[in-house]
């Protein structure tokens, strides 16, 4: 079985991200932290359309729980192969430098930068030995260019971009690709809150995009057409740079 395994795949860009590997024929494994309910939401949206899925909960930013839920997979999976990989699982937690506590920074950093390092490093032995690999990672604008109240997420997201163009000099020869995706500003839980209305006016497309249009580039570069994309940040921004 072809599978794909989406981390954050409860909520938001993941579950539209998830969606839309499931309609490519992947096998998804929708990874989530604690919200069972939009998981399984998840899950049935994908039945729904005629795709199959299966869930994996487990705490990205833990070694430990990855490690756990991860090794009993592939036992129990011997014959099935993880062959794309969606580092998506993220959380922000805003202060000015000035006031942020180290639990704010270390959490953040732990999801993003740690949580990338702790999933992919396992996945990668099998994709190299397989020579075909799709490694796609959900960055920021704010990695890119950083943005006030958010030094702890610019980091981690920045983090994940120098490893993107990292790994992906390591791998290419061995049929993986590693790309990183930038969205600007996406309507899900994490903006929810902030004034759409207001920050829409920012934005050279004058709205927010939508889940399934950054979703619907990473069923691009997972698929067998983008072979030679590897290493590239994608913005998609709706021209908000
Ligand atoms: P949401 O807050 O809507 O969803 C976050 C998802 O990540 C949920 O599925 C959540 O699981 C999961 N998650 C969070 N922490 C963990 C963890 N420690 N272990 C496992 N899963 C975890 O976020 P978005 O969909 O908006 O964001 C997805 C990604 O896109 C993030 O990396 C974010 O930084 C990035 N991004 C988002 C932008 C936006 O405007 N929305 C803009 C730029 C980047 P659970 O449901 O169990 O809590």
């Amino acid at each position: 079985m072809k599978c794909a395994l989406v981390t954050g795949g409860s909520r938001g860009i993941g579950k539209a991200v998830s969606i839309a590997l499931a309609e490519l024929g992947h096998h998804v494994l929708i990874n989530y932290k604690s919200n069972e309910t939009e998981a399984l939401n998840t899950l049935e949206k994908i039945k729904s359309k005629g795709g199959t899925a299966e869930l994996i909960p487990f705490d990205v930013a833990d070694k430990s729980s990855v490690d756990a839920a991860l090794d009993a997979w592939m036992q129990n999976n011997a014959d099935s192969k993880i062959v794309v990989l969606v580092n998506n699982a993220g959380i922000k937690n805003d202060s000015l430098m000035m006031w942020m506590q180290e639990s704010q920074w270390k959490t953040v950093l732990d999801t993003s930068l740690n949580g990338f390092f702790y999933i992919t490093q396992k996945l990668l032995m099998p994709m190299l030995v397989n020579k075909f690999g799709r490694i796609i990672n959900i960055v920021s604008v704010s990695g890119l260019k950083g943005l006030s109240g958010q030094t702890n997420y610019s980091a981690a997201k920045a983090g994940v971009i120098g490893a993107t163009k990292a790994l992906a000099q390591e791998v290419a020869r061995k049929g993986v690709t590693v790309n990183a995706i930038a969205p600007g500003f996406i309507r899900t839980d994490m903006t929810k809150d902030m004034p759409e209305k207001d920050l829409a006016k920012t934005i050279p497309v004058q709205r927010f995009g939508e889940p399934e249009e950054v979703a619907a580039l990473v069923a691009f570069l997972a698929s067998d057409k983008a072979a030679y994309i590897t290493g590239e940040v994608i913005s998609i921004n709706g021209g908000l740079y």
